[in-house]
């Protein structure tokens, strides 16, 4: 299916639920950023923090400071997961924040593998617990590594916490597992591209009331801006590709998934 060249703006606010405006753009930036966001019907962008250093951990909650509709994460990546162990106890102060309403991004990523199995296993199950402790969702990067999130995310009680799969990458089989433990699931620009037809299925299948859409900007811009840098206000058009998966009207998209954002994030 192709994505129209250009969406309508929609009549309800979108939420882009998982963005990093830190990785790069200088903060008179980011304020142009959020302004074409809002120019496209994306009135609020959830700042996704990943630290591998005390400045890169706070960079998002405080791009979330003093900015209407500010709200932001912090967490430390499965990438970096070598330096979670160092990193932790700064992470317990960020994430408690009145700011930062989720722990992560964090998770396995058994693709890349930047960081041994065991180390990822060990930060992610760490994220998880402090999630808990803290009485707020996680956000979870998960690749080629189900079968040990799902060992991690049941033993920690994952659906006490709450907590979004973020760039949802895998097929229906996956989704229902996810689904059982009460989780959100947040779906990126890859419903565009052509190959994702598995997570094309996953869209049509996820119930109204779990169902997030995200850029993860600045990486996997939707089709038609595919390998260029991407950014809040593209989230239109994965939401409009939805829709047409859905067969529901884009209104209808936006306000489902705003108001799980909003939920999830325990914001308003
Ligand atoms: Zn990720
Ligand atoms: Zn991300």
């Amino acid at each position: 299916m192709t994505p129209a060249a250009k969406p309508p703006v929609p009549g309800v606010p979108l939420f882009d639920s998982h963005a990093h405006l830190d990785f790069g753009p200088a903060a008179e930036e980011v304020d142009q950023v959020l302004a074409r966001a809002r120019e496209a019907g994306v009135s609020q962008v959830a700042a996704i923090g990943v630290g591998r250093d005390p400045a890169s951990l706070v960079a998002a909650a405080e791009i979330a400071v003093g900015r209407e509709g500010g709200c932001a994460t912090a967490g430390v990546h499965p990438h970096d997961a070598l330096l979670a162990e160092d990193l932790l106890p700064l992470l317990r102060e960020v994430a408690a924040r009145e700011e930062v309403v989720a722990v992560g991004e964090t998770g396995l990523d058994y693709h890349y593998m930047h960081s041994p199995k065991e180390v990822q296993r060990w930060a992610f199950r760490a994220q998880v617990r402090l999630a808990r402790d803290l009485g707020k969702p996680v956000v979870i990067h998960l690749r080629e590594a189900h079968a040990d999130a799902m060992e991690i995310l049941r033993s920690e009680g994952v659906t006490e916490t709450g907590g979004i799969v973020h760039c949802f990458s895998s097929g229906p089989a996956e989704l229902a597992e996810y689904l059982d433990l009460g989780l959100h699931i947040s779906f990126s620009g890859i419903v565009t591209f052509p190959k994702a037809e598995a997570v094309r299925e996953a869209a049509r299948l996820t119930p109204g009331d779990r169902l997030l859409v995200e850029t993860d900007s600045p990486y996997l811009a939707p089709v038609p801006f595919r390998g260029r840098r991407n950014e809040p206000a593209r989230v239109v058009f994965t939401a409009d590709t939805i829709a047409r998966l859905r067969g529901e009207p884009l209104d209808l998209v936006a306000e489902q998934t705003t108001r799980n954002a909003r939920g999830i994030y325990g914001i308003g």
